[in-house]
């Protein structure tokens, strides 16, 4: 068995950075990104307990770096993370690899069709879109991911939902702006996992995908740790 951590790292954003992405793109609030990690209790370590330990708190959207997201993100009865069963988080998947895929291309349904997705799998698309780019990863930091990402078409979401995918994942900006096919892909029950790395590290095209949500009550997505097995 073999674990590939496809989770971005979580670090705090540089005092620069909603300034530098407000400039790129108005339509991404940068505040999605925005980490705030700072010691609530600094540890006096000559001294004796309980002075002599150290107690953080993370701030942060539920959007920033590796994320799930759920129907509740584009759709007012959408359900929530916490409305899914756990093993709709830990499956099988087929790892699909589109890295020929230029920028401003399309992925359609007769694309995918021809790889082999087993129903009820989970799907990774890799193209090594943001890794081309240089964001580390990150979607829709700048305008140049909404605009050359290459996307995913309307009948490729419809594939998707005859095929029961339990989760989409993918290393681009699979929708256009604003967001139709966004809505469209959470009105069929299809999770999407956003801004994940290391596709690149994957050998194989069937894996186990994990990606547990944390246990927190109504809201539309939530930080994951996402990692591939392979068997
Ligand atoms: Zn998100």
């Amino acid at each position: 068995m073999r674990i590939i951590d496809i989770s971005l790292p979580i670090e705090p954003s540089p005092p620069d950075y909603e300034r530098k992405l407000s400039v790129h793109h108005q339509a991404f609030p940068p505040i999605l990104q925005k980490v705030e990690i700072y010691p609530i209790w600094v540890p006096k370590w000559d001294q004796p307990l309980p002075n002599g330990r150290r107690v953080s708190k993370l701030h942060t959207p539920l959007h920033a770096g590796t994320h799930v997201e759920a129907p509740a993100h584009m759709l007012e009865q959408g359900k929530m993370i916490h409305e899914y069963p756990l093993d709709r988080f830990v499956s099988p998947a087929t790892v699909i690899n589109m890295t020929y895929k230029a920028d401003h291309s399309t992925i359609s349904a007769s694309e995918l069709d021809k790889e082999g997705v087993d129903e009820n799998d989970s799907i990774i698309i890799r193209t090594d879109f943001t890794k081309r780019i240089g964001t580390k990863g990150v979607a829709g930091t700048t305008q140049k991911h909404w605009i050359d990402s290459p996307k995913l078409t309307k009948d490729a979401i419809d594939w998707m939902a005859e095929k029961k995918v339990r989760i989409l994942t993918t290393d681009f900006l699979p929708w256009p702006l604003p967001g139709e096919l966004f809505v469209h892909l959470m009105s069929k029950d299809i999770l999407y996992i956003e801004n994940v790395g290391n596709l690149d590290q994957i050998t194989k095209k069937k894996v186990t995908l994990v990606a547990l949500p944390l246990k927190i009550f109504d809201v539309e997505a939530t930080l994951t740790r996402a990692i591939v097995i392979e068997h």
